[in-house]
């Protein structure tokens, strides 16, 4: 004997569930006994199939509610029925077609909702904007459709790059109003200290050969920071990110830096430590926060005092002295440190190295006041560096805008990308995506 199978939507009245009302079937076919990794289930392709035959026979159910409504419901006038339309939902997977009836009153002429759109305002599902929304902040544009392609077996146009870049785009700049208007309601258990990192990356713009610099921020308590069992890795257990590429005089950097603080639980009695690469446009976002708070440490971040001098190439008989200076800048002694570095400029007078040297010393003594004793910090087990975590620039901004060969970037194109990555890097977007979503102007194209 074959046996064949038969997968059917019923409906039923929930009072006496025995009986149907009404039965659609999905699919059919012959059982068999699987084989190998091909037959096991289902093909991928007929998955597929099957999941959109699912839906769209539940999704009529659905509508039928509507268009079978018997009174109009502006003046209980008789409702008629005038015709089909057709309309779709794009749904994770599927494009989803969907046929109403048109019902109009006979009455006052009230028409009810026909269209998909009629009734979401828009066409497509709240995860498939999640998703695309994430992936077009994790991947390129390019590459975002191309995985959706994968997974939905077919192309979508739903997916095209131009649309999933519309979505991270206005989803992103969703966020940030939200962020905005989160500030006002927080209220975190406060925070004894935090650590604020603030460092800039440079990204290639569309409009010449120059670079624009976008800044990002993480705030973390330092009980946050975990050491790996090894003692190799650290990791944050919980943060906040933010970003922001506007030309806006760090407008834009300082309201999220000041949100993701609070979201930490910044109050009048944290001491924040500030870890920066030296900047000034660094700075003045960490000085936002210092009349926020009890006290502030503003400490040159040793990562990049570190990283300065190993780009120095330096003469084999001036290493020694070379390497006093960063035995100084360890221990805190600034002073001694350009001691030093000027006796150096002095013997190598005339060279490149002396040149760079020079460039050097100037970057210390822009920030000497934020030069500390890094030994001392370390012994007590307190924070001098960023690179015991993640590089926040490496996260939020090289991984997805550089390395990708003429991939250029506009502040206004950038932005709402860097916010959507801000997001996803800070701990709360799985119980934010919700709001945002639906807060985000979804409508298709
Ligand atoms: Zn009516």
């Amino acid at each position: 004997m074959k046996t064949g199978y038969r997968i059917i939507l019923q409906t039923f009245d929930m009072n006496s569930p025995k009986e149907a009302i009404n039965s659609t079937e999905i699919k059919q076919g012959e059982i068999k006994a699987p084989i190998n990794c091909f037959d096991f289930s289902m093909e991928y392709e007929e998955q597929i199939l099957f999941l959109r035959d699912s839906l769209n026979a539940l999704i009529s159910e659905k509508v039928k509610i509507i268009s079978d409504l018997q009174q109009c419901p502006k003046c209980s006038g008789k409702l008629i029925k005038k015709g089909i339309k057709t309309s779709v939902f794009h749904d994770v997977l599927t494009d989803q077609e969907v046929k109403m009836h048109r019902v109009r009153c006979n009455n006052c002429k009230h028409e009810l909702p026909s269209t998909v759109t009629a009734i979401i305002d828009g066409s497509m599902s709240a995860r498939l904007a999640k998703m695309q929304a994430e992936l077009g902040a994790q991947h390129t544009f390019r590459e975002a459709e191309s995985i959706f392609n994968n997974f939905s077996t077919v192309k979508r146009k739903i997916n095209n790059r131009n649309r999933i870049k519309d979505i991270a785009n206005s989803v992103g700049e969703t966020i940030q109003k939200i962020d905005i208007d989160e500030k006002q309601m927080l209220s975190e258990p406060e925070a004894k200290e935090l650590v604020i990192n603030i460092d800039g990356g440079h990204v290639k713009t569309i409009e010449d050969q120059r670079s624009i610099e976008a800044l990002t921020s993480i705030i973390y308590r330092p009980e946050n920071l975990q050491k790996d069992a090894d003692g190799t890795r650290n990791y944050i257990e919980r943060k906040s990110c933010a970003a922001s590429v506007k030309d806006d005089d760090q407008e834009e950097i300082i309201t999220n830096t000041i949100v993701c603080a609070l979201k930490e639980g910044l109050t009048k009695d944290t001491i924040v430590t500030a870890l920066c690469d030296g900047s000034t446009n660094c700075w003045k976002v960490a000085e936002s926060l210092r009349p926020l708070s009890k006290t502030m440490i503003c400490i040159l971040d040793w990562f990049h005092i570190g990283k300065k001098m190993q780009n120095i190439a330096v003469p084999q008989e001036l290493k020694d002295k070379f390497e006093n200076v960063k035995w100084y800048l360890w221990r805190g002694k600034s002073q001694e440190a350009i001691g030093r570095l000027t006796e150096i400029i002095k013997e190598a007078v005339g060279t490149p190295f002396a040149k760079a040297v020079k460039k050097f010393m100037g970057y210390i003594q822009n920030n000497i006041d934020r030069i500390v004793n890094y030994e001392e910090r370390k012994n007590k087990g307190l924070v001098f560096t960023s690179n015991l975590a993640e590089s926040t620039v490496e996260s939020l901004i090289n991984r997805r805008c550089k390395g990708h060969q003429h991939m250029r970037w506009s502040r206004e194109g950038l932005n709402p990308i860097l916010q959507l990555r801000a997001k996803l890097h800070t701990d709360d977007w799985n119980n934010k995506w919700r709001t945002v979503i639906a807060n985000s102007k979804l409508k298709a194209i």
